[in-house]
């Protein structure tokens, strides 16, 4: 039976977390609504305390009636002259900087993320991100050029309803990257974010009224991926996708974009290496490698296979364990803690599996390797693989787990690292700009830092190769894939 936004039960009352009243609903065509079933999401911080906040479940109807909505929004936004956008846009960004303090609490209590990273970091990047594309919107032109006998233009066309799926880890800052060139481009956007982590989405579609968008034009539906996600990828009138998440849900995505010929990109997991040198700032090196753990290694970008170069075996990992051994476990909102909760038991549970299995396969495990008693921290974790092909060499973990491995010359180092199915990211350390260059361009990923590690400018591609992903996010090629590229021929006698 198909339901309108209207016959939708009416919205849950909002949930008080971390002192913030946050939406427990979906936002459709402009209203809070609810649905029938609901599900709960429960803090890291405190898990046995039970839930913090009990959500609407979206289900087919719910997806259908959010589609609607995007279909009427596009009426109006997508006919919004850019500059109009913008200043929408531009709104939205100050709304989220002057809520800086709401969204870092609200993740924190969510998901554990470091409060002290959302408040200096996270939350001004997920405005900078609107304001990027108020600003590429605005500077875009279409571009004209007459040849024989025609005056040609190009036009960058609004594409309709675009699905914007998102996962649990960095859910605020991620969700903006994604979301603010969709609708920059003037797509409306249903934002499905992460049942592990969904609240503070609801924040950012709370002020998307307050901002100016027009109903429909940014919704927010709430629920379980394979229920209301693959409800709302299925649906032929979303005329984009745009997913990060695991290569395994890219898959199922990427089947439902195929039977609707609609063009998706697909941010996935990362395997990436991290080569340092013998002839590498050492202290610097280790540092980094030690910093793999923070966010308990829930980073799709982390450095996770350590490739050492073995005359500086010993050296590297006496540093590494001093290193190690200083950093904290301990509750994200407190400025001393350097490695937060994890942030759901299944996931501990799934990493703790890679070590068991590690551990009966023969690795080694070097250090930690064992779940903390009384809270969902795991141990900072190194193994020392018994061969190149160990599940842990080569799959993700989505942990505070590391691979420590040696090579002997540049060329086994490069080997390694292009040794998997991933190719997301990849980190050299070296003195050498020459070899930084040699290795650099030798590396199989879709971002190489040397030296250096997670910075990246808003304007910079951003995706993976292999199993990584499909396609490229950031700056204009997000913008690209948002638009129906137009070419208008003008018959122009003039031009001959
Ligand atoms: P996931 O694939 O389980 O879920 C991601 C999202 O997809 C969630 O919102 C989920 O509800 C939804 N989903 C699940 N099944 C679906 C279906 N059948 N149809 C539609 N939607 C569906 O991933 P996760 O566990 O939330 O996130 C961890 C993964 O994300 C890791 O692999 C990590 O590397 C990856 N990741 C990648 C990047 C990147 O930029 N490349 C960034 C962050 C995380």
């Amino acid at each position: 039976m198909r339901m309108a936004v209207d016959d939708l039960p009416a919205a849950p009352s909002p949930a008080n977390v971390a002192g913030v009243d946050v939406p427990t609903g979906h936002l459709i065509g402009g209203r809070w609504v609810g649905s029938v079933a609901t599900f709960d999401t429960n803090s890291p911080l405190d898990w046995n305390a039970g839930p913090i906040a009990t959500l609407a479940r979206g289900d087919a109807a719910t997806a259908e009636a959010a589609v609607d909505a995007a279909v009427a929004g596009f009426a109006v936004w997508g006919a919004t002259p850019a500059g109009e956008r913008a200043e929408v846009l531009r709104r939205l960004a100050d709304l989220i900087e002057a809520n800086t303090d709401a969204i870092a609490d609200v993740e924190t209590a969510d998901m554990a993320f470091m409060n002290a990273s959302m408040r200096a970091r996270l939350v001004g990047r997920g405005a900078a991100n609107f304001r990027l594309y108020a600003d590429l919107i605005v500077e875009h032109a279409e571009r004209a050029w007459p040849a024989k006998n025609m005056a040609n233009t190009v036009q960058w066309m609004p594409a309709g309803p675009a699905v914007v799926i998102t996962p649990w880890n960095a859910p605020f800052m991620l969700s903006t990257w994604k979301l603010a060139p969709a609708l920059a481009a003037g797509n409306p956007v249903i934002h499905k974010p992460a049942e592990w982590s969904p609240l503070t989405a609801a924040l950012l579609a709370e002020l998307t009224a307050e901002a100016g968008f027009p109903p429909g034009a940014y919704n927010l539906v709430q629920g379980i991926g394979e229920e209301v996600g693959a409800a709302l990828v299925a649906d032929p009138r979303v005329r984009r996708i745009s997913f990060t998440g695991s290569p395994e849900t890219g898959r199922h995505i990427g089947r439902a974009a195929a039977a609707n010929l609609v063009p998706f990109t697909a941010e996935l997991g990362g395997k990436g290496p991290m080569l340092v040198f013998a002839d590498a700032d050492l202290d610097a090196a280790v540092h980094r490698a030690a910093w793999q753990y923070d966010d308990s290694g829930q980073v799709c970008l982390a450095g996770t296979r350590l490739l050492v170069e073995a005359s500086i075996r010993e050296e590297f990992l006496e540093r590494f364990h001093a290193t190690v051994d200083g950093l904290r476990l301990g509750d994200p909102r407190d400025a001393d803690t350097d490695i937060a909760p994890m942030v759901h038991p299944e996931h501990r549970d799934n990493v703790h599996g890679f070590v068991e299995r590690a551990r009966a396969a023969g690795d080694t495990i070097v250090r930690g390797g064992a779940p903390v008693a009384g809270s969902l921290h795991y141990e900072p974790t190194l193994i020392e693989p018994a061969s190149n092909d160990a599940e842990v060499v080569q799959s993700e973990i989505f942990g505070p787990v590391l691979t420590f491995q040696t090579f002997d010359d540049e060329a086994e180092a490069v080997r390694m690292a292009n040794s998997t199915a991933y190719g997301l990211s990849a980190m050299v350390w070296t003195g050498s700009a020459e070899r930084a260059d040699r290795v650099g361009r030798a590396l199989r990923a879709g971002l190489v830092w040397v030296n250096t590690f997670l910075v990246r400018d808003l304007t910079a591609p951003f995706g993976g190769v292999g199993i990584s992903g499909i396609g490229r996010e950031g700056g204009w090629h997000a913008l690209e894939f948002h638009s129906d590229l137009k070419t208008l021929m003008v018959l122009d006698d003039t031009t001959s």
